[in-house]
């Protein structure tokens, strides 16, 4: 899809939201993104997992010049180009560069994820992204089928099938699993009673949008954090 496409999905989705999106930010970040993502790809189905991918790249020069691209792109300047990058996988954003060096690995791992898209769909009751790691938050329906998606790669797997399962712990019993939403039932905060974990959903199927958009969208359901918190209490009373 192309930035501009994407950025209008995001402004026909944005009323759900609640609170204001940059679109000039996200058209920025986007398209160094769909760049680099242009550079990387087709060596991205080489690898055996994503460390390996990154650290091959770095041999071969790319990731400094993925990370000086996107500093560009933001108009920031890069010391060290490999302290930025540690700091931008420890989350630690204050150091220079450090903002670059994630919108440039995020891009390598969307193209990675692309790749890793194409085998066998992972089933697997889990939040934590089994391409990148990181730890999901974001459920979406899709064809009667459960799947969680990553915020950072967009990898996409499947949790369970005509049912929510509890991705953090397992939890099939659809009565300790709550669904907090609207009549239009679009987007939801599911809540787990059983292990306490909260995570968003988009259960209106008709709700499409590039999958680095969709942990976005599925922010709209922050708007029932209110209404859980007085379930909980009367859950706990
Ligand atoms: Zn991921
Ligand atoms: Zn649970």
């Amino acid at each position: 899809m192309s930035v501009e496409e994407l950025v209008k999905t995001l402004n026909k989705y944005a009323h759900l939201l609640g609170f204001p999106i940059n679109l000039e930010w996200v058209r920025t970040v986007e398209s160094v993104q769909q760049d680099i993502m242009g550079e990387v790809r087709r060596l991205a189905g080489n690898y055996g997992s994503l460390r390996e991918f990154v650290e091959s790249l770095d041999s071969q020069g790319l990731l400094e010049k993925a990370v000086a691209k996107a500093a560009s792109t933001i108009g920031e300047d890069v010391g060290d180009y490999r302290e930025s990058v540690k700091a931008a996988l420890t989350g630690d954003l204050k150091v220079k560069g450090s903002k670059p060096a994630l919108i440039a690995l995020q891009a390598i791992a969307r193209a990675y994820a692309e790749e890793a898209s194409k085998k066998e769909p992972i089933v697997e009751p889990s939040a934590y992204c089994p391409t990148c790691g990181a730890t999901s938050e974001t459920m979406v329906k899709s064809g009667g089928k459960y799947l969680m998606i990553c915020h950072f790669c967009t990898y996409t797997w499947i949790t369970s099938e005509k049912h929510p399962t509890c991705p953090y712990c397992g939890n099939k019993d659809m009565l300790t699993i709550g669904v907090i939403s609207d009549k239009q039932m679009r987007i939801a905060l599911m809540k787990c009673w059983k292990c306490g974990a909260k995570w968003r959903a988009i259960l209106d199927e008709t709700i499409k949008a590039p999958p680095v958009l969709l942990p976005l969208i599925a922010m709209a359901a922050e708007k029932y954090t209110q209404i859980l918190a007085t379930i909980k209490k009367e859950f706990e009373s």
